[in-house]
């Protein structure tokens, strides 16, 4: 695949930037920045608010967006497609409109170990909430969702398995199918958070079989303040509004209010249209590499970072083993060298990378440790950026002395 860095303005502003933090945020190409810019010179008005033209082209131009954004996740009914701010509060729509309609006392709630915070923290709350039981599917030695101890935990009683597509800190695929599989079995619904799978692997929402697909644009070459969640029109119509105002209403007498049909009414507001518009703009940039590209591109990048990786001394890869077992993520210690400090040398090579628990503290406690280094890939990215990090890694190791393992 190849992709001109001179698309990304940011990149060709700054030649010797090495960005590998692209799971955290994308960088923009210029087609999106274009789309932004070209919506609020010709197109800008309040959507659904006016009779004139102006405003019913920036209704066109959002429901377009929708339209266009829906075809690339393979979901046939764009109406549910429901735009939110990102996929924390797509994920915080599901586990608090759906969840307390539908998720009572005594039932069980199931999540994994690999979960982002955004995939936990929401499902934990509501069952305390409701007095439903929290379980926490463990994983295998190489960082998998461990499938036979899902069938025992997903039980009769079980409303909701929550799981990532591709986990943000360790990279890992999950199977979906076989865990839609495991919740359908047992009547639970199968919630997929696709923070990580979007921006990097095609997906087909209709053949995945989940109820509901979280993602975040900004991770896709989007702008930032724009993601949603595709989900089954039954499931969105069986929920009660998340937020309430504008737009979401059918009639509003003075003791009730009848709402709107789908997808206003999960969107109260003045909706976020330059969003919208950019992130359609970032589905068909990706469109024209092919997702299949961007997938194979990853894998060879992983597998060069991998290998060059096992090179140094010390330096400890947590995860699935192979690059065809996980998405363009590699986390990883170098002896006791905190991760922060790493990443602050790394930084002064001009080296970007996440160190942290990245947003996943109950898989961190499980791998015994506090924190690791993150170097992410996208589809700008060069073998030569595996380079300048393996060479900045060395200089840190040498930097660190007896520290570096
Ligand atoms: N889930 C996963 C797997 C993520 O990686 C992230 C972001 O890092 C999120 C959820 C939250 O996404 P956002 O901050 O865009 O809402």
């Amino acid at each position: 695949m190849n992709v001109a860095r001179t698309d990304f303005p940011l990149l060709a502003a700054q030649p010797s930037l090495v960005y590998l933090d692209s799971a955290a945020t994308a960088q923009k190409p210029r087609a999106v920045l274009d789309a932004i810019r070209d919506y609020y010179e010709t197109t800008n008005a309040n959507p659904h608010r006016g009779a004139y033209r102006l405003s019913g082209a920036a209704t066109e131009a959002y429901h377009g967006a929708r339209r266009d954004i829906a075809r690339f996740l393979g979901a046939a009914d764009a109406d549910a497609l429901i735009f939110t701010r990102g996929t924390t509060e797509a994920l915080n729509l599901l586990a608090t409109a759906w969840g307390h309609a539908h998720v009572h006392r005594g039932d069980r709630v199931v999540v994994t170990r690999l979960e982002h915070h955004a995939n936990f923290v929401p499902w934990q709350q509501l069952a305390r909430a409701v007095g439903a039981e929290f379980r926490i599917c463990e994983m295998t030695h190489d960082g998998q969702v461990d499938l036979d101890q899902l069938r025992l935990l997903v039980t009769a009683n079980t409303r909701v398995v929550a799981f990532g597509h591709v986990s943000n800190a360790l990279g890992t695929i999950n199977d979906v199918t076989d865990i839609v599989k495991i919740a359908h079995t047992a009547g639970a619904m199968a919630f997929c958070d696709g923070a990580q799978g979007a921006p990097h692997l095609r997906v087909d929402f209709d053949a995945l079989g989940v109820d509901a697909y979280a993602f975040s644009g900004h991770k896709m070459l989007g702008p930032m303040g724009i993601g949603g969640v595709v989900a089954r029109r039954s499931l969105l119509e069986a929920t009660p509004p998340y937020q309430y105002g504008g737009d979401m209403i059918e009639y509003v007498f003075d003791g009730d209010t009848t709402f709107n049909v789908l997808p206003h009414k999960f969107e109260a507001g003045t909706p976020n249209v330059e969003g919208a518009v950019g992130l359609a703009a970032a589905v068909r940039y990706l469109d024209g590499l092919g997702m299949d590209a961007v997938r194979a591109h990853e894998v060879s990048l992983t597998r060069y970072a991998l290998q060059q990786l096992a090179t140094i001394d010390g330096l400890h890869v947590q995860g699935p083993a192979t690059a065809e077992a996980r998405s363009g993520v590699v986390s990883f210690t170098l002896g006791d060298i905190h991760p922060h400090d790493l990443s602050t040398m790394l930084d002064v090579d001009g080296v970007c990378v996440r160190a942290g628990h990245h947003c996943a503290q109950p898989l961190m406690r499980a791998l015994r440790v506090n924190a690791t280094v993150r170097a992410s890939f996208y589809v700008y990215n060069t073998p030569a950026d595996v380079d300048a990090l393996v060479a900045s890694l060395r200089k840190a190791k040498v930097r660190f002395g007896a520290h570096a393992g």
